[in-house]
């Protein structure tokens, strides 16, 4: 039972209703307020706290290791390369524009992609280096994105290193935290623990029920990364699942910055004088195409062993390990689709929604906009990295 009060203040029509809070949705939210402050917006989130993947993720602020970018350049045009390149900086930008650099603890890193043979392999013989990086001078004026590199302090096998100097660290949590202060503080109505269960059109307006009761908006955006299929099925966003482990503060940690590995898979940081390490969903790809967050003990084996590479001679104490959920989009081609006239989905961020997330969320919002307000032109963006 709600009382007339809390009915009209969470329960009464919205212009925009949001599905889902991570940095796509929370960003949306935030582009349509800042524009246009009276739009009556809401957010709708399913978890208690945090998200499934923005607020659990790794951290990383990046565009990709060569590798894993040189896979891509097998199965995407140079066109979709740019235009994700392009998106990925805007979305830091965006990211760092909202949530500002210092509540999210953000550090601008230099990255390192420790090449394996296969990788390197991979790299030189189809001249995909080169290509990269013409790729990066083309989209965002980086000349040499990818340079060599050589650590001497990386364990026996792991001498072959690319460096890329335009990355970042963030503490996802604090992130998710700060847009969602902003979204509430710009008259945004954020409701948590609350799930939309369908979406149904009625009388050119959307209704969609949730666990508490129907909620109405004029337009909709869905933003449930791995989850769209329970409310759009013909989406083809599949869930695929990501394990993380983080280790006590170490007394020599020779890793600082962000790493990458094995075409992308694998991946490891320093959070203060602790190491992050993640990934290697690539040992076990069918176990993990699933949308439960649970640990696989396979996995987490396979990283407790790279762990022990990394750090030879060295006491580790493990003290956290967790898994969230990714959406995938089979073409990775990352988007904002248009499903029916004001009903948007903003999907496909296959594992790298840190940068595009906010991208595409401001991409979503001002497509509303757009046809709410002939004649909107889009606010600038204007942090810089
Ligand atoms: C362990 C891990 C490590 C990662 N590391 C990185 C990294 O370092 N860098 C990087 O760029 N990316 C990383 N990613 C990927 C990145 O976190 C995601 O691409 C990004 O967070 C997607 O943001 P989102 O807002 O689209 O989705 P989400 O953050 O998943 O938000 C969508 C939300 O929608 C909610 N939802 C779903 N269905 C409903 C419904 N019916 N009703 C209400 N709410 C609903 C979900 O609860 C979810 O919280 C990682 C992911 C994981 C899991």
């Amino acid at each position: 039972m709600f009382s007339f009060w809390e009915k009209q203040q969470y329960l009464s029509k919205y212009d925009v209703l949001i599905i889902g809070s991570g940095f796509t949705g929370l960003s949306a939210g935030i582009t349509l307020l800042k524009s246009k402050p009276a739009l009556r917006v809401g957010i709708v989130e399913s978890a208690l706290i945090g998200t499934l993947a923005s607020s659990r993720n790794a951290g990383f602020m990046c565009y990709g290791s060569a590798s894993e970018l040189g896979k891509d350049l097998q199965s995407l045009s140079s066109t979709t390369m740019l235009q994700i390149i392009r998106n990925k900086h805007k979305g830091m930008k965006l990211l760092l524009q909202f949530a500002g650099k210092r509540g999210i603890q953000f550090k601008k890193v230099t990255a390192y992609e420790i090449l394996q043979p296969k990788a390197a392999a991979t790299l030189t013989a189809s001249n995909h280096y080169q290509e990269l990086n013409k790729l990066f001078s083309d989209a965002i004026g980086i000349p040499q994105y990818f340079t060599p590199a050589h650590k001497a302090h990386f364990t026996k096998g792991f001498q072959d290193t690319l460096a890329f100097a335009y990355e970042g660290q963030l503490n996802p949590a604090a992130t998710v935290f700060q847009l969602t202060q902003l979204f509430r503080n710009l008259g945004g109505i954020h409701l948590n623990a609350t799930t939309a269960l369908s979406l149904e059109k009625s009388e050119g307006h959307f209704v969609v029920p949730t666990s508490l009761g129907n909620l109405q908006a004029q337009q909709v955006i869905i933003a449930t990364n791995a989850f769209t299929s329970n409310l759009l099925p013909s989406s083809q966003i599949q869930p695929k699942r990501a394990q993380v482990l983080i280790t006590s503060p170490m007394a020599k940690l020779p890793y600082v910055g962000n790493f990458h590995m094995d075409f992308g898979y694998v991946y490891f940081r320093n959070v203060g004088n602790r190491l992050l390490l993640g990934g290697a969903r690539n040992t076990d790809f069918e176990t993990e195409n699933t949308a439960t967050p649970a640990l696989n003990q396979h996995i987490q084996k396979v990283l407790d062993t790279l762990l022990h590479e990394l750090l030879p001679d060295q006491k580790i104490k493990i003290e956290e390990r967790w898994a969230g959920i990714m959406g995938f989009d089979e073409h990775n081609s990352p988007q904002v689709r248009l499903i029916d006239s004001n009903l948007l989905l903003i999907a496909g961020m296959n594992g790298m929604g840190t940068a595009l997330g906010p991208a595409l969320g401001y991409e979503a919002a001002n497509k509303l906009l757009s046809d709410r307000f002939p004649g909107h032109k889009p606010m600038r963006i204007s942090a810089f990295l």
